[in-house]
């Protein structure tokens, strides 16, 4: 352990609630620098085409996550202890011009990965992860693992709009951020506009996972497919909290019936174990629908079981 690493405030010497909150009880900093892996939120959702709120999303999460402790009780992982890890803050967005966020939270996201940390967001809707995806991917298309109760593949919405959280994987294939030979979705479920939807993104080579798929395979089956797609490449993880069932995150935008179990979720993402995750998000969690903040803290939960797993592989990899 190096002992300038940054480390949460201690819970048995100031109270959960008392204090600041940020992601995981870290240190609040103004730049990336010296960081392994920076936490980072996205307060924006202008992609948002039903149940607006996830631009409140970061907030809570960041409430919530002081609930988090330093070792990670299956793996016994202390993220803190092996690699340096702060709260950068929020990406600077604009709530009235779609534009002007999306470039925005690209050049937040470079500047994070100029200074060589990995990216661990909180969003926002799942519009965001396109511009995070213009960042990380700049010189190749990178690998998706992406948890979704929606392929988040279709085209236009309202009259040609290109831009909404309904369609950032389409657009990502489209500008070459994603390799679609390499990209998972699963989870996938709920009704469709239409019968062929899902179509295009099949015929681009995205593997869709259905609930039902999953269901019947388990998890263990499910992810070690997963890692195959992936192939050893750069991974990019983008988790919507609608893949989780809406009894357990109510507090989301578009709501589907028949997810994941929270124990389920975490299950599937320690099991991303090993993979060379290069960033990663936790979209759609939206406050004002949320209730006693459990899709928060599933959302900072998620958030710290992807922490884990990441600073695993890159304590590993410092190690070499
Ligand atoms: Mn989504
Ligand atoms: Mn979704």
């Amino acid at each position: 352990m190096d002992s300038s690493y940054n480390q949460p405030v201690d819970a048995t010497k100031v109270p959960r609630f008392a204090g600041i909150s940020t992601f995981m009880r870290l240190p609040a900093v103004d730049s990336a620098a010296g960081l392994d892996i920076a936490l980072a939120g996205i307060p924006w959702d202008g992609g948002t085409t039903n149940r607006a709120g996830a631009r409140h999303g970061p907030r809570s999460m960041r409430d919530q996550s002081t609930l988090m402790r330093r070792v990670h009780h299956v793996s016994k992982i202390e993220p803190f202890s092996v690699v340096n890890i702060a709260d950068v803050g929020d990406i600077g967005v604009n709530p009235i011009d779609l534009h002007d966020a999306l470039t925005r939270i690209k050049t937040g996201v470079a500047d994070i990965l100029q200074h060589g940390a990995l990216p661990l967001i909180a969003g926002g809707d799942h519009l965001t992860t396109l511009p995070v995806l213009r960042a990380v991917a700049k010189r190749r298309p990178v690998a998706l693992i992406h948890f979704d109760a929606h392929s988040d593949t279709n085209d236009t919405y309202f009259g040609n709009n290109p831009f909404t959280h309904g369609t950032p994987f389409r657009r990502a294939i489209e500008e070459g951020l994603i390799n679609p030979h390499r990209t998972v979705q699963i989870g996938i479920r709920g009704s469709i506009y239409a019968a062929d939807e899902h179509d295009w993104a099949q015929q681009q080579g995205v593997r869709i996972i259905y609930m039902e798929e999953f269901v019947r395979r388990g998890a263990a089956e499910v992810m070690r497919e997963a890692h195959k797609i992936v192939a050893g490449a750069p991974a990019y993880v983008s988790f919507d909290i609608d893949c989780i069932d809406p009894s357990m995150a109510p507090g989301t935008g578009t709501p589907e019936l028949g997810g994941f179990t929270t124990r389920e979720a975490q299950d599937l993402v320690r099991r991303l174990a090993g993979l060379d995750i290069i960033g990663a998000d936790v979209v759609e969690v939206a406050p004002p629908f949320d209730l006693a903040g459990i899709t928060a803290l599933a959302g900072a939960t998620i958030m710290y079981e992807l922490l884990c797993v990441i600073a695993a592989e890159i304590s590993k990899r410092n190690q070499r």
